[in-house]
């Protein structure tokens, strides 16, 4: 994946079939989908690859057993589905999680063993390992620190588990593999529009500054949470489609839950489900859900939100984990679809797609499990447009298998960090110090206080690789310290 290339890829394509708007887990499956179709196809991201809500997910390749209590069938089948197609195609990337949900009153066992099978029965031949009744002295063996008084045993079910950046970065090179320009930092400032349809885009190489008018037959709008902005691009006066839900993760270290097992609880007070997560050797605690206004780049998780986690997951463990305990957290922002509801909980998470009087096709909705089946929808409605039925074949695409880069790496010689900041850089299009710890490693996510300690080595490093002056070293350093207060929390 080298920028310089793909740039030139870009200035000698006179026409794209499709431009995708937006490299978070919709915009690159459709890039994916459209290039192993053999669409001649763009993707335009304003700033890194996931930088969105895709690199701010609890990390679940999940059916949603909160949808299926919710009695959406249809949406819990697709991603069970599309759970078992990523773990054949994918295999490097995701894993099988077992996950226990406590049961500490009588007709929980029954309730949630019934509940569960049907989750199994409903993945079929795609299914990823049976649910199981376990008694009490099985549930402590697997999570040790679950609160015993009044513990009558769990039900373990398996769902999957990933690394929604590196996820990303797979699909970047998977669909650059099959000849698509895929760029970051390139942000699309305006659409192009021929006898009032929609004929391309504008961007700008926010590295450079260089501007370019990139020809398309189709655009699609991925951005996700600012899928207005894109939509009030075409059409200032158009409704608006995006109602934004806050939802945040707290990380806290291993002794919270020691072992490999996650805790599901299936009822917290808002009548949501709460997640105890074992990743990269720590443990992500989340989510919740918030309806927000105002859409930000850099959500930062409230003060009540973090009480909630932290509260919630108290009940159920000897110990408490307490705000000085929080090694990173994080925001992101649901872009659930608009509905006449004011509780973002109960909005649909299925995907949208819409298209505008002036041909601009918008993919919005969904979660990261199916980005896949988003893909292909929006694809085969390109196709009908283009009157090319070429017909999708991500059901058994492999993804480029990356190299394995330690989500932590504060542990390792400054030699090795060098060597992946050059690696980073030159094969993933790795452009700033937030680039590297945040999103191709996970160090901001996994413990913040040292991904700040190693930003002077990032920034040096690729200052040198990119040939940048000491002032742009200066900035990143301050630009990433700034940014990292979002990921701790106050602990007056
Ligand atoms: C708290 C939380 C937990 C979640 N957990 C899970 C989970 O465990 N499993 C699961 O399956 N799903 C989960 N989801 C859902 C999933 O993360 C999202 O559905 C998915 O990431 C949305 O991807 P997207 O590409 O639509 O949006 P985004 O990832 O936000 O991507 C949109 C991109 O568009 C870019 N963009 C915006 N404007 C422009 C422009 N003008 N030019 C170029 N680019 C632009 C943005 O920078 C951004 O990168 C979770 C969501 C949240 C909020």
């Amino acid at each position: 994946m080298n920028r310089q290339q793909l740039t030139e890829q870009l200035k000698s394509t006179p026409e794209f079939d499709i431009c995708i708007i937006g490299g978070g887990a919709t915009g690159l499956g459709i890039a994916v989908d459209a290039a192993s179709r053999g669409y001649k196809t763009a993707l335009f991201e304003q700033l890194d690859f996931a930088k969105g809500t895709s690199s701010r997910s609890t990390k679940l390749v999940h059916g949603g057993v909160r949808y299926l209590q919710q009695g959406n069938i249809k949406l819990v089948m697709e991603a069970l589905k599309e759970r078992g197609l990523l773990l054949k195609n994918a295999p490097a990337l995701v894993s099988n999680q077992k996950f226990i949900v406590p049961n500490y009153k009588w007709w929980e066992k029954p309730y949630y063993g019934i509940g569960l099978k049907i989750y199994d029965w409903m993945a079929g031949s795609l299914g990823i390992g049976p649910s199981e009744l376990l008694s009490k002295e099985e549930t402590l063996a697997l999570a040790p620190t679950l609160d015993p008084e009044d513990l009558t045993g769990a039900v373990l079910y398996h769902d999957g588990q990933f690394d929604d950046a590196r996820l990303a970065i797979s699909l970047a090179k998977t669909a650059v593999s099959l000849d698509a320009v895929v760029l970051n930092y390139f942000p699309v400032t305006a659409l192009l529009k021929k006898q009032n349809n929609v004929c391309g885009v504008q961007v700008k190489n926010s590295l450079t500054g260089k501007e370019y008018s990139v020809s398309s037959k189709v655009v699609i709008n991925a951005t996700g949470v600012f899928t207005d902005r894109i939509l009030s691009m075409d059409n200032p006066a158009h409704e608006a489609l995006i109602s934004p839900s806050q939802g945040i993760h707290l990380v806290v270290d291993k002794e919270f839950l020691p072992g490999d097992t996650a805790i599901m609880i299936p009822k917290t007070d808002d009548g949501r489900v709460l997640f105890a997560v074992p990743w990269h050797d720590k443990i992500v605690l989340g989510t919740t859900d918030t309806p927000v206004d105002t859409v930000e780049e850099e959500p930062r998780p409230l003060p009540d939100e973090i009480d909630f986690i932290l509260t919630h997951i108290g009940r159920y463990l000897t110990k408490d984990p307490q705000r000085s305990d929080v090694k990173s957290m994080f925001a992101g922002l649901r872009p659930l679809v608009k509905g006449k509801s004011k509780i973002t909980a109960t909005l649909s998470r299925d995907h949208l797609i819409t298209i505008s009087e002036s041909d601009l096709i918008t993919v919005t909705g969904g979660k990261w499990t199916t980005y896949r089946k988003m893909a292909e929808d929006a694809v085969n409605l390109v196709a009908e447009k283009l009157q090319s039925q070429i017909t999708c074949v991500t059901h058994e695409l492999k993804l480029k298998p990356l190299k394995p880069v330690p989500a932590e790496i504060s542990q390792l010689e400054e030699t090795q960090i060098k060597e992946l900041i050059r690696y980073c850089a030159e094969q993933e299009m790795c452009q700033t110090v937030e680039d590297f710890l945040s999103r191709r490693t996970r160090q901001l996510l996994l413990d913040t206080r040292k991904a700040i300690a190693l930003a002077p080595l990032v920034a040096g490093t690729l200052a040198e690789l990119l040939q940048k002056e000491d002032v742009w070293v200066q900035a990143q350093i301050n630009n990433f310290k700034e940014l990292a207060k979002n990921y701790l929390p106050d602990t007056q």
